[in-house]
């Protein structure tokens, strides 16, 4: 059997990349559950960060970096990312992603949270679909091996150093190990824990217990960013209204069309996503209403057109004219802060494990993410997980912040809970985990979900191998909810409404 130098699990940005970095320096193989460009990536439609503007520096997008993530950016991680960005664009530049230009310059335009426009955009708001087809097409070119429809299921190690990972060949059902010397998880975020997501159905958080089965630490668990535009038009798949709809000037109405964001905070439609998120579920609270709206209708229609071509023609090919009418949106659960742990050069706690991208917790994003930051993020800390695997003396830099560790608690042997299916799952985790929380509903989604856990039959297939990996990394985000008392970046607990100081501290877990 060959041994690989770099096996690397999950084809979105963080997988391509880091294999096109890995092709220079050994043998790569990627392994991937569906076809290469199944993932969250191709869905990205805002742009990526980077502070390269006249107006810009890496300073003050280390502050927006840091004033977004609440207290729990690690700020060395948080200075690599800014300092770092400009070189990583300077990559996809060469790679050939085609970034929009204005006046022969890279365009640049605002999103919340960012205090100067920053956001790189490509095709107007189809950025991740243009880097995804970009980096898959370099990564055909150059004759990387890639394993299309083949399931990571676990992860070997031995004495403490990764050695294989094993995969379901989902064309034929036969199992395959492949052995390596670094093995770099790039499997993405788990938004189908909850019942309305901006992801597509491959996000389902595999690396999360492939991670943890394995002995390595989790961190973060608690927080899952919350967008606060999903469109929501009855019947109508998952699709996402882009931050930069705000960024432009769209203006959100409660049902009786009133412009409500101003009653909340003085920062209005351009307040950081939790914020924008809660205050929209309080509006349809007050309102009665499953959804508000998104008014794009007082800009010009050119300016709709040409910035947001994907949107308007998705609304379109769905009955609705944007510029003319008003799009129905809501909260659904859009990313993963949280993750495997990482130092800032991609490394875990086992020998060997790596992780890249939405999976990873390297820190910058604490308890929320500042938008666009997470494409940047893979960039940056994949580039540096390839120059680690050559450079084995790089200095490791430890977190600034501290934490606590926990393990998953035995809760209880017979909790009546109902029967388990991806259904009831994503209905508990939206009820009871999703974006106000409070004690007993946590309470009652972990012991409903430690019960499911233990019941579930052993999985055989790709839906069975998901739900798994759900159910485990949900009662991980339901745990880590339910031992965080205070309310912090997009954690918001109704029974404790404020910030404490006593924790400013992140919370690991490691199996037992
Ligand atoms: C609608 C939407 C809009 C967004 N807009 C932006 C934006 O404007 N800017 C920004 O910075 N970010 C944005 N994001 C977030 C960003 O797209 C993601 O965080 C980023 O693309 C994640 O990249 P990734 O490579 O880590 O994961 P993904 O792109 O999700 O790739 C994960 C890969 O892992 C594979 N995989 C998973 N499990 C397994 C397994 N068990 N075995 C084998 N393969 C597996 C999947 O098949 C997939 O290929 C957006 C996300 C969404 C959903």
């Amino acid at each position: 059997m060959m041994k690989y130098d770099y096996v690397i699990v999950g084809s979105g940005i963080a997988g391509l990349y880091t294999a096109l970095l890995a092709h220079e320096v050994g043998s790569v193989l990627i392994i991937t559950k569906g076809s290469i460009d199944d993932c969250n990536t191709r869905h990205a439609q805002g742009g990526i960060a980077a502070p390269i503007g006249v107006n810009d520096s890496p300073e003050l997008h280390f502050n927006d970096t840091i004033k977004a993530g609440d207290g729990l950016s690690d700020p060395e991680a948080a200075k690599i990312l800014a300092n770092e960005a400009p070189d990583r664009i300077y990559d996809l530049v060469r790679f050939g992603v085609p970034f929009d230009t204005m006046n022969g310059a890279i365009a640049l335009t605002m999103e919340a949270a960012h205090s100067v426009p920053r956001i790189l955009h490509a095709g107007g708001d189809a950025t991740g679909a243009h880097i995804e087809s970009t980096l898959s097409r370099c990564v055909r070119e150059g004759r990387i091996q890639v394993l299309e429809y083949c399931l990571a299921t676990d992860i070997v190690v031995r004495d403490g150093i990764v050695q294989a990972v094993k995969a379901l060949d989902l064309r034929n059902g036969s199992l395959l190990d492949f052995e390596c010397k670094n093995l770099i998880l790039a499997t993405g975020g788990a938004g189908n824990l909850f019942k309305y997501t901006t992801n597509p159905d491959v996000a389902t958080g595999d690396g999360i217990p492939l991670a943890y089965k394995a002995g390595a630490e989790l961190t973060d668990m608690e927080f899952y960013q919350f967008h606060p535009t999903g469109l929501r038009l009855p019947g109508v798949a998952p699709f996402l209204i882009s931050e930069a709809v705000r960024g432009e000037g769209g203006i959100l109405r409660n049902v009786e069309g009133y412009a409500f964001m101003k009653d909340y905070t003085p920062e209005g439609e351009l307040a950081p996503r939790d914020v924008v998120a809660r205050s929209i579920l309080f509006e349809m609270r007050k309102t009665s209403s499953d959804r508000v709206f998104l008014d794009v209708t007082h800009l010009p229609a050119k300016l709709v057109t040409n910035r947001f071509p994907n949107i308007f023609k998705y609304c379109l090919d769905h009955g609705l004219d944007i510029t003319k009418g008003l799009i129905p949106v809501a909260p659904a659960a859009h990313y993963m802060m949280g993750g495997v742990k990482t130092n800032t050069w991609g490394e875990t706690n086992v020998a060997g494990l790596f992780a890249a991208g939405e999976v990873a917790c390297t820190g910058v994003h604490g308890a929320n993410r500042l938008a666009s930051n997470s494409m940047l993020e893979v960039l940056i800390f994949s580039k540096r997980i390839i120059e680690k695997t050559q450079q084995k003396g790089v200095k490791n830099l430890p977190h600034q912040i501290p934490e606590i560790h926990s393990t998953l608690v035995q809760r209880t042997n017979s909790f009546n809970a109902p029967p388990v299916s991806l259904r009831a799952l994503q209905d508990l985790m939206w009820q009871k985990v999703g974006i106000i929380r409070d004690g007993r509903g946590l309470l009652q989604a972990a012991q409903t979900l430690e019960t499911w856990q233990k019941g579930l039959p052993d999985p055989t297939d790709r839906p069975s191998y998901e739900l798994n990996n759900l159910v485990l990394t949900g009662r991980l985000v339901a745990e880590a909810a339910l031992i965080r008392e205070e309310s912090r970046g997009a954690h918001y607990r109704s029974d404790f409404p404020q910030h404490s100081q006593d924790w400013e501290k992140h919370i690991t877990f490691v199996r037992s």
